[in-house]
C-alpha cells in the first residue's frame, strides 16, 4: 500500500479581511517554497478566496473553503454552492466542522449532502468530527465518532469516497490550547481508520487521510505525526500567523 502523504490543513475561520488573507499567503508561499513532501492548504473566508487564489497560483500550496451548501444554485440567501468554490479556485472544503455545528445547528444529515455535492463538483471534502469535553467524561467518544462517521458517510460506497479525508477534531481541544495526547489521538484515529474498514473496506480504510485538530501548534506537531494513523492537521488559531504555519508544515 502507497504511504499516506501529509496534509497540513489551516482553517482561517472568521478572520482577516481579503488584503490581510493575500499578505498572509504570500509570506506562506515565500516560506514553503522548498516543501514538496506535504500537502498543504489554507481556507480563508469567503470574502478572500478570489484574492487569495491569484497569490497562490505556481504554489504548492491550495486552497479550500471552510463551508459549502448542497444545490447547484437558488433562491437559498446566503449559500454557497460547489461549482461557486470552484470557480474561484477551490480544491478542498471543509465540511461539519464542530463550530458550524454548534453555533449553526449542522447535523450529521447535512454533512452528508455537503459531502455528496463536493465529492460531485470534484473537490475534497474535509468531514469534521469529534466529541465534546462531556460526552468524553461520560465514556461515549466512539460512539459518537461511531454516529458522526456512519451517518456523515450514509449511503456513499467506496469508489464515491477516494479523495475523502476525516479530522478528528476533539471539541474540547479546539481553541482551548489544550491538545490531545498522541496516544489519545492516537487511539482515535485507529477506531476510525478501523469503522471506515468495516464500512468500505480495506483498502480505502488503509489510504484514507485521518487529520488531527485541536491547538496544533510548532510544539507538538512533530509527536502527533509520529504516530501510525495520524496522517496530517487540521490548524485553526495558529494557522494564522504565517510564521508558526510555516513551521508546522515544515514538522520533519
Ligand atoms: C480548528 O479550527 O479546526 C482548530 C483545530 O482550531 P485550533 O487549532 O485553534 O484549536
Amino acid at each position: 500500500m502507497e504511504p499516506r502523504r501529509p496534509l497540513i490543513a489551516g482553517n482561517w475561520k472568521m478572520y482577516k479581511t481579503s488584503a490581510e488573507a493575500v499578505d498572509t499567503a504570500a509570506q506562506l508561499v515565500k516560506l514553503t517554497a522548498g516543501v514538496d513532501d506535504v500537502d498543504i492548504m489554507i481556507a480563508p473566508t469567503f470574502t478572500a478566496l478570489e484574492s487569495v487564489s491569484k497569490t497562490l497560483e505556481g504554489s504548492h500550496i491550495d486552497l479550500g473553503a471552510q463551508n459549502i451548501f448542497w444545490e447547484n444554485e437558488g433562491a437559498y440567501t446566503g449559500e454557497i454552492s460547489a461549482a461557486m468554490l470552484k470557480s474561484v479556485g477551490c480544491r478542498y472544503v471543509i465540511i461539519g466542522h464542530s463550530e458550524r455545528r454548534q453555533y449553526f445547528g449542522e447535523t450529521d444529515e447535512a454533512a452528508n449532502k455537503k459531502i455528496r455535492a463536493a465529492i460531485k463538483a470534484g473537490l475534497i471534502p474535509i468531514l469534521c468530527i469529534g466529541e465534546t469535553e462531556q460526552e468524553r467524561e461520560s465514556s461515549q467518544t466512539f460512539s459518537v465518532l461511531d454516529k458522526q462517521v456512519k451517518m456523515g458517510l450514509k449511503d456513499f460506497f467506496a469508489k464515491d469516497l477516494g479523495s475523502l479525508v476525516i479530522a478528528y477534531e476533539p471539541v474540547w481541544a479546539i481553541g482551548t490550547g489544550k491538545t490531545a495526547s498522541e496516544e489519545q489521538a492516537q487511539e482515535v484515529h485507529q477506531y476510525i481508520r478501523s469503522l471506515i474498514a468495516e464500512m468500505v473496506g480495506d483498502e480505502l480504510s488503509g489510504a484514507i487521510r485521518i487529520l488531527y485538530g485541536g491547538s496544533v501548534k510548532p510544539e507538538n506537531i512533530s509527536g502527533l505525526m509520529d504516530m501510525p494513523d495520524i496522517d496530517g492537521a487540521l490548524v485553526g488559531g495558529a494557522s494564522l500567523k504565517a510564521d508558526s504555519f510555516g513551521k508546522i508544515v515544515q514538522f520533519k
